[in-house]
């Protein structure tokens, strides 16, 4: 058998983060790993499933519509966490799906949600997504609208666990993982989704409950 698959590599991150975790005197339980399985196949994600994995992230309502279904089926205690856009006409089905939503990021959103929510009575947990950066074109509320943006999910009676974040590529993210970090503290968020394949030791540093990890997972994406 290669070194180099994927339950191996699952192996590997599990002991960076407790590492991680650890050297900042956090308990390795406290930090979920999140694997975003997007633009894999049933056949890739089977072996993490074998080796122990339960849960999985998803960019896409459609994709993870169509692909978990069956894998779900198979193996119980399954925990699907949406981290790309969505689209309010497709929150119905994303809280029917889903069981935790990384990218609550708007008014129209909250109303959305709350509405699917009352509809079909589950309530997957749900991260306020912040653009951490104030970068245009990227995903996630300004940090300046923050505050009321909480207010309103928190009004609305959404169940808010934290916040979540995507720092700007190409610069040290430490500095964006701490000011989130504050931010939450500040609103009294107790969950962090932050950390992706190149950083997630250091969010963990930095108070990460959750990290988002593909491609160090999974490998290359091909699509
Ligand atoms: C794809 C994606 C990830 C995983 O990224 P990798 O760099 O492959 O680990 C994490 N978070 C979000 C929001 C993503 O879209």
């Amino acid at each position: 058998m290669p070194i180099d698959d994927a339950p191996s590599r699952l192996a590997e991150i599990r002991e960076k983060i407790a590492r991680a975790a650890r050297l900042a005197g956090r308990e390795p339980e406290s930090v979920e790993l999140i694997a975003v399985s997007k633009t894999q196949d049933a056949a890739a994600i089977r072996p993490l499933i074998q080796a122990g994995q339960r849960v999985f992230g998803e960019n896409r309502v459609q994709e993870a519509a169509a692909k978990w279904p069956e894998l779900r089926e198979t193996s119980p205690g399954i925990a699907l966490h949406l981290v790309g856009q969505l689209q309010s006409n497709k929150a119905e089905e994303a809280v029917a799906l889903f069981d935790a939503i990384h990218s609550v990021d708007r008014s129209s959103l909250v109303s959305a949600l709350a509405d699917a929510m009352a509809k079909t009575g589950r309530r997957p947990a749900c991260f306020v997504q912040v653009n951490i950066g104030d970068e245009p074109q990227k995903g996630g509320c300004l940090v300046a609208d923050l505050p009321g943006l909480l207010a309103e999910a928190r009004a609305a009676d959404l169940p808010v666990a934290g916040l979540m974040c995507i720092p700007p590529a190409e610069v040290e993210p430490a500095p964006y993982f701490a000011l989130l970090a504050k931010l939450a503290r500040d609103s009294g968020c107790s969950a962090l989704s932050m950390g992706m394949s190149s950083d997630f030791e250091t969010a963990v540093n930095i108070g990460a409950t959750h990290v988002r990890v593909g491609t160090a997972l999974f490998g290359t994406r091909v699509k």
